[in-house]
């Protein structure tokens, strides 16, 4: 069995007309007004694929093609980087659980409230209490830092009910914030105030990944994912085997999760590739970043199941 912990669900009316793809390209990010931003990344935006998937079907066939049978939608609130979209934060997180609840063994799905805005605690709680959230996604490039005052009511629910926190983690381009939004130090103040909270780091933290695994090294509620990894896994596969064995070595490997990010990376790594990709490691893997079938059973399955098999206690 394979779980995917992250991949999204996107629908035209969770979009403002200003929303671009985050992207990062290290040095390209000097000096870039907000305008002029969005409109060198709406150019390179206009070469993808629209992945507009109103109603999951597209989501579920990815799945089956790929083998995997139950995958984490996280949703992103983009509303106050780029603007309100046509549905408010409460719609689409609605949305969102409704189309969960049309596959019941297939998705689940963390709610995503930007916890700058006023309602942010209130909605996080009816997500999780009446709409069947496992966890909130947060995005700090969109503007704000974890460690933010504004965010502890959420931290202080998630603690409580025990479900984690999702944090998009790794240096992206303007518009998207990257003043250290991004980087896992941030998150030490937030690990040390709320000892019991778990804590998910997606991608690995990018390029910010050494400095993630020195985190799980002090930290041990912190976990973490490495999707959106294809395509260096496909472009250097020494290099992403490397890293990764220095994760299972050094972080631990019942805290790292497989993930997609689709529908994000899928036109160049599809699902299907990927998970071929990691669960052919342990007869792949040039050596000396040798890995076993059980801890690529653990990355792709087993710790997944562990976390979510504990439902939110409210
Ligand atoms: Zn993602």
């Amino acid at each position: 069995m394979t779980i995917d912990m992250h991949c999204h669900l996107f629908v035209e009316e969770f979009h403002n007309d200003n929303y671009v793809y985050a992207f990062w390209n290290p040095g390209q990010q000097k000096s870039l007004g907000l305008e002029e931003a969005i409109a060198i990344s709406k150019e390179r935006n206009a070469l993808r694929p629209s992945p507009w998937d109103p109603d999951g079907t597209i989501n579920i066939k990815r799945m089956d093609e790929a083998g995997i049978e139950k995958a984490v939608i996280l949703h992103l609130d983009y509303g106050i980087i780029f603007g309100e979209a046509a549905l408010t934060i409460e719609q689409q997180n609605k949305y969102v659980s409704e189309i969960v609840k049309r596959f019941p063994d297939r998705l689940l799905w963390f709610c995503g409230i930007d916890p700058r805005r006023p309602e942010a605690a209130g909605l996080f709680e009816k997500c999780v209490t009446q709409w069947g959230a496992r966890g909130i996604k947060l995005y700090p490039t969109t503007g704000f830092l974890a460690a933010d005052r504004e965010a502890y009511p959420l931290y202080e629910r998630a603690s409580a009910w025990g479900i984690p926190v999702y944090f998009h983690m790794g240096p992206e381009n303007p518009p998207y914030r990257n003043e250290g939004n991004a980087h896992p130090s941030t998150l030490l103040r937030v690990l040390v105030d709320f000892p019991d909270l778990k804590v998910i780091v997606a991608h690995l933290g990018f390029d910010f990944w050494r400095d993630l695994l020195a985190l799980g090294k002090v930290c041990e509620n912190v976990m973490c994912d490495f999707c959106a990894w294809q395509r260096v896994a496909k472009r250097n596969y020494e290099q992403f085997s490397r890293i990764l064995r220095r994760f299972i070595d050094e972080f631990g490997r019942e805290r790292i999760f497989f993930g997609t990010d689709a529908p994000f990376v899928e036109d160049f790594v599809s699902s299907k590739e990927w998970v071929e990709l990691v669960r052919d490691l342990p007869n792949q893997a040039p050596s000396p970043n040798r890995f076993t079938p059980e801890e690529i059973s653990a990355l792709m399955e087993g710790n997944a199941k562990r976390l979510l098999a504990t439902a939110p206690k409210i």
